[in-house]
């Protein structure tokens, strides 16, 4: 029923979910790079569908809203709110009556730009698991607002320029919601101020922003992504203080594995703890782990879920018979 290889199919449908490789027809939960690939046609939501054009091109796309019940490719489907960037969506396959719930990336805590992820109750289960050990376990996300306005603050006092660096397509826009709208001034690089623009046209506000322009940074926040580091943009500006906003400023030692002065761990991920929670409401017969730790599938089985990592050459199958696969009308 399940078959993983460079992304996950739905064995006798025409459904990707996430491929890897170009695919006549697959889902995309959310447009970070590492979700997508160039198809010949997907189903996302009409963010993702922007954000995926806006990086890769045009694309002949189906696209539904959130918790929206539809036949799509014969397959009755429903996108629901992931939490994890603009327009992210998991999605709910009804196969024969066996539903099945793709995760895709997710977080469960209050998002400033993305609808709040939901949870639904399922057969089978396939989650991510980025932060799948007990370590991973994040500080009150108010609290972490609060250190990264902090520092901001201090910086400016400080006459330094506060430079803070997260990933173009998410984060970025987290950062300049709680920021912006904190009345500080922000420069933006220009690969995540065109995402910005896109946010604004899917109703997200943004204050107190510009366009990044070298030697204007006075009394400025610049917010860049994380390879900036390494650039003369960032790397040869002369007084500055610089953040890192990662899950994995969990890690010991972070700040100086990135060659930053402070990591704050504000992630567009579940914690261990979120993982948790997702398996027991969602409370499936049958788990299986994407993208993330192998210890994660020994700690739901701990709980007593039937887990297993997903990878290559896994094959599941419930048994259907080629009388129901025959009469179902699978690829109208
Ligand atoms: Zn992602």
């Amino acid at each position: 029923m399940i078959e993983y290889s460079n992304g996950i199919h739905i064995k006798d449908t025409l459904f990707w979910l996430d491929a890897r490789k170009k695919s006549e027809f697959s889902f995309i939960s959310h447009a970070h790079i590492d979700h997508v690939a160039r198809h010949r046609e997907i189903l996302a939501t009409e963010e993702t569908r922007a954000l995926y054009e806006h990086r890769l091109g045009k694309i002949k796309a189906i696209t539904l809203g959130y918790n929206v019940p539809k036949k799509v490719k014969g397959v009755k489907v429903e996108l629901f709110p992931s939490g994890h960037i603009l327009g992210s969506a998991q999605i709910l396959l009804d196969i024969f009556g066996t539903k099945i719930v793709y995760t895709g990336d997710f977080k469960l805590r209050k998002s400033l730009t993305a609808r709040r992820g939901e949870v639904k109750k399922c057969d089978i289960l396939i989650m991510e698991s980025t932060f799948g050990l007990p370590r991973y376990v994040f500080p009150p996300v108010e609290e972490i607002y609060h250190k990264i306005t902090d520092f901001v603050e201090k910086g400016l006092n400080q006459k330094k320029v506060p430079v803070i660096l997260a990933y173009s397509l998410g984060k970025a826009q987290e950062a300049i919601k709680l920021l912006g709208d904190k009345g500080f001034k922000l420069s933006l690089h220009g690969a995540i101020y065109s995402l910005a623009k896109i946010y604004e046209e899917f109703g997200v506000k943004f204050k107190n922003y510009e366009p990044y322009e070298h030697g204007n940074l006075k009394d400025k926040v610049l917010i860049s992504p994380p390879w900036s580091r390494r650039h003369k943009m960032v790397d040869e500006l002369p007084h500055k203080k610089i953040a890192f906003l990662s899950g994995w400023g969990m890690d010991n030692g972070a700040k100086y594995s990135y060659n930053v002065d402070e990591v704050f761990p504000l992630s567009d991920h579940a914690d261990f703890k979120e993982l948790l929670e997702y398996a027991k409401e969602s409370n499936p017969e049958k788990i299986y782990v994407v993208h993330g730790f192998k210890e994660f599938v020994e700690h739901l089985k701990k709980l007593g879920f039937d887990a297993e990592e997903l990878k290559k050459g896994t094959k599941f199958d419930k048994g259907f018979s080629k009388e129901i696969l025959l009469n179902y009308d699978l690829f109208r």
